[in-house]
């Protein structure tokens, strides 16, 4: 089916499928084969070339959701936002990266980019005036995140669009966090997204992938790079990424009204010092997020009480799970200096705003009632133990 301006759902459901012709079964079929044909073949396929039956389709839902011209899909977030970055920078370049980004994409600047002669700057904010100020004449790649992990700061995607064009600068946003459900990138202007699509995407805990969506120009060149560094992902698991995008509208609209609730439920705790989630009016980016989100998300960071031990009260949830990786359907919780953080140095922490107690919050599709109430137990028992202690 061709995405001529469908729903959402309708594109989750049918945009890419491949049709059964042989037995006319409901859902595409799986090619298993890494060999192909080569002979009187209009296209040379091969998994490491990306474009394998499987892979090519779900391409086209990929590339549908984010209103991209043409898409790719990797064997993990990582692969896709490395692959992606190495295509657009060479040495001698710049690039200015967002203060607050995942982990994983920091730890991959601070311990690559050097060995290519790649230079790089941080942000010392998520401003665009922050990325303007870092600008020099070899710059070649603005890089953002938003909403960002684990803080959920928010940045201005047309503004920085808008300062990429003006100076002749590609742009490119991890969209993970928001999810092509609650943001489109591209329309804003920019160039280049980027996505674990271990997370929203897969959605339930079991697929590890990556996306990278842009004009067919830019996909050319991600295309040569990405047959080099061989990080496509395999046909079982594209088949099964295409099994959980059909769900993920539904998913995500549950998960955001599960993040909405929870956040004005701990902004009332009096257990709780401080909720970062950018749908609560108090948040400073709301107003931005308003206007460039369709939904707020399904994530949120709070801290305890300082008296509240949090490690104490991960030991004691029973519903809500305390483990890695997020956006899956069911809750889980995490402490980011811990784990997704952790290959960060606290003084760099520090400068992020990032306490030890923080605690990031995926929220599941449960019912919202159960969630707090597991909270509310949680509290209790860790609350009664430093009593008795
Ligand atoms: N971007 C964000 C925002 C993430 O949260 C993650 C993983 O947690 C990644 C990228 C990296 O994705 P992956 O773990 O699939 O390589």
């Amino acid at each position: 089916m061709k995405n001529d301006k469908k729903g959402l759902n309708t594109i989750c459901t049918h945009i890419g499928e491949l049709e059964d012709k042989e037995y006319k079964g409901a859902v595409s079929p799986l090619y298993m084969s890494t060999s192909y044909q080569f002979e009187d073949v209009a296209v040379k396929r091969y998994p490491r070339y990306f474009n394998t039956p499987n892979q090519e389709a779900l391409s086209k839902k990929l590339a549908a959701l984010e209103h991209a011209e043409a898409a790719m899909i990797f064997g993990s977030g990582m692969a896709a936002i490395s692959t992606a970055l190495m295509t657009f920078l060479q040495a001698g370049d710049h690039v200015v990266l967002q203060q607050t980004i995942y982990g994983g994409t920091y730890h991959f600047a601070v311990s690559q980019f050097e060995r290519f002669g790649i230079e790089y700057s941080f942000t010392t904010g998520w401003e665009v005036e922050d990325f303007e100020k870092e600008i020099k004449p070899n710059t070649k790649v603005l890089y953002l995140e938003t909403p960002s992990n684990p803080l959920l700061t928010i940045t201005d995607v047309k503004g920085v669009a808008n300062l990429a064009k003006k100076k002749g600068i590609l742009s490119m946003i991890d969209n993970t966090f928001a999810s092509p459900v609650n943001q489109n990138p591209i329309d804003f202007g920019i160039d280049v997204v980027v996505h674990s699509a271990t997370k929203y995407m897969g959605g339930h805990s079991d697929i590890c992938a990556g996306v990278v969506a842009a004009s067919e120009e830019h996909m050319k060149k991600v295309w040569q790079t990405g047959i080099c560094f061989g990080g496509s992902l395999s046909d079982y698991t594209v088949w099964l990424l295409e099994r959980s995008l059909k769900t993920m509208v539904l998913r995500v609209k549950a998960q955001n009204e599960n993040a909405m609730k929870m956040a004005k439920y701990l902004s009332e705790s009096k257990d709780v010092d401080n909720v970062y989630y950018p749908g609560l009016e108090k948040h400073p980016g709301y107003a931005l997020a308003k206007s460039q989100m369709k939904g707020f998300g399904g994530m949120l960071s709070f801290e305890l009480n300082p008296e509240i031990d949090a490690s104490l009260f991960f030991k004691e949830l029973k519903l809500i799970k305390p483990s890695m990786s997020l956006a899956g359907i069911e809750s889980t919780v995490l402490s980011p200096t811990q784990t997704s953080h952790a290959l960060m140095s606290a003084e760099d922490r520090a400068k992020q705003g990032i306490k030890d107690s923080l605690i990031r919050f995926s929220l599941g599709i449960e019912e919202v009632e159960d969630l707090i109430a597991d909270i509310e137990q949680a509290i209790a028992k860790v609350k009664s133990m430093t009593v008795t202690a």
